[in-house]
């Protein structure tokens, strides 16, 4: 059995085979392996003067272009000296049984490299599950060493939400819209977003991605008023040809030291954590009462009363809550 400070000492060299067995331990649900995880995460986490890595999401939907523009923002970030770790929220993995994010076949040439990581989304569990060993495997890149870890997500359910909620900043894919079809995009990801690129801004439809983005643009100040401390910018790229990767890298930068100056910075991070302390909370709470004997009891009675209408649901939730034994 390897030792938690042998764990620790090897996902600090960046030794992958002890990374893979960290992360693994991470993302386990068995008891005993959280146990150890939570001292191998206290074991590793940085002192107050240590490097921060930057930490971007990177969402759109399927097809938009997401895992070549990792791939290409991954292999110029290489090159600009950085390690770059690639991890992925994709609760729908849960169903299908395999990933479909984070493949490494989809970022070939980032994936041989030493100089990456790319680690598929956890299958284990619901959208909670997933964010927290993503959350914690994040917390075993840095201590690796890499200095920009890459969040991808597909916008299904609260899953952006979640992302954007883990990293500084938060950007937004898609493709050459206008007019009616801007409806198309859904506004929480707009507000969400830091950064928006209109991707595939290529061959016949540079002109198309850049009118569609200076509509964004304006969409975007509706969110965003004047005197706001931070505006996203919208901006065209093509992930295929690499055009526009290094200036969508100068908007992360951008927008972290704006938010570093102003002190929005440090202030997001410390309130993150304490987000994520109260998510786990009642993760773990709604657990408790799912699975207490009192509640298995009456649940299947209660939902079958809510179903032909004779219980409202405000007293069916009571219902369970006074069925709720604590155990
Ligand atoms: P994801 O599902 O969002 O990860 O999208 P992918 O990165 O897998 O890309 C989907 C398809 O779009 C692939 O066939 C890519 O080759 C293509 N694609 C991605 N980026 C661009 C781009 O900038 N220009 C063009 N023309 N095609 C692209």
């Amino acid at each position: 059995m390897i030792t938690v400070a042998e764990l620790a000492d090897g996902v600090r060299a960046d030794k992958r085979a002890v990374l893979a067995r960290a992360i693994t331990l991470v993302e386990s649900r068995r008891p005993d392996h959280q146990a150890l995880a939570q001292e191998l995460l206290l074991a590793v986490t940085p002192g107050p003067d240590a490097p921060i890595a930057t930490r971007v999401g990177i969402t759109g939907v399927p097809g938009v272009g997401k895992s070549t523009t990792i791939e290409a923002l991954g292999n110029h970030l290489i090159s600009l000296g950085h390690k770059v770790a690639v991890l992925a929220v994709d609760p729908s993995s849960t169903r299908s049984g395999g990933s479909i994010l984070g493949d490494k076949t989809r970022m070939g040439t980032l994936a041989v490299n030493p100089r990456a990581y790319i680690r598929p989304s956890p299958t284990s569990g619901t959208l909670g599950g997933v964010a927290k060993a993503t959350r914690e495997t994040m917390v075993l890149m840095e201590a690796a060493g890499f200095d920009v870890i890459l969040v991808e997500t597909v916008g299904v359910g609260q899953s952006e939400v979640t992302v954007a909620n883990m990293v500084d900043t938060f950007t937004f894919l898609t493709l050459a819209r206008t007019g009616d079809q801007l409806q198309g995009i859904k506004k929480g990801v707009l507000e969400l977003a830091d950064v928006v690129a209109v991707n595939k801004a290529d061959g016949d439809h540079v002109v198309e991605a850049r009118v569609a983005a200076r509509e964004l643009s304006s969409a975007l100040r509706l969110i965003h008023p004047r005197g706001s401390l931070w505006r996203p910018p919208v901006l065209t790229q093509s992930a295929v040809e690499g055009t526009g990767i290094p200036e969508f890298w100068d908007a992360v930068l951008r927008h972290r030291s704006t938010l570093q100056e102003a002190g929005e910075f440090d202030r997001r991070r410390r309130q993150q954590q304490v987000d994520w302390t109260w998510t786990m909370v009642r993760d773990a709470i709604l657990g408790r009462v799912e699975h207490s004997d009192g509640v298995r009891s009456v649940r299947f009675g209660v939902e079958a009363s809510v179903q032909d209408g004779s219980l409202t649901p405000a007293l069916a939730a009571q219902r369970i809550l006074d069925a709720f034994d604590g155990r």
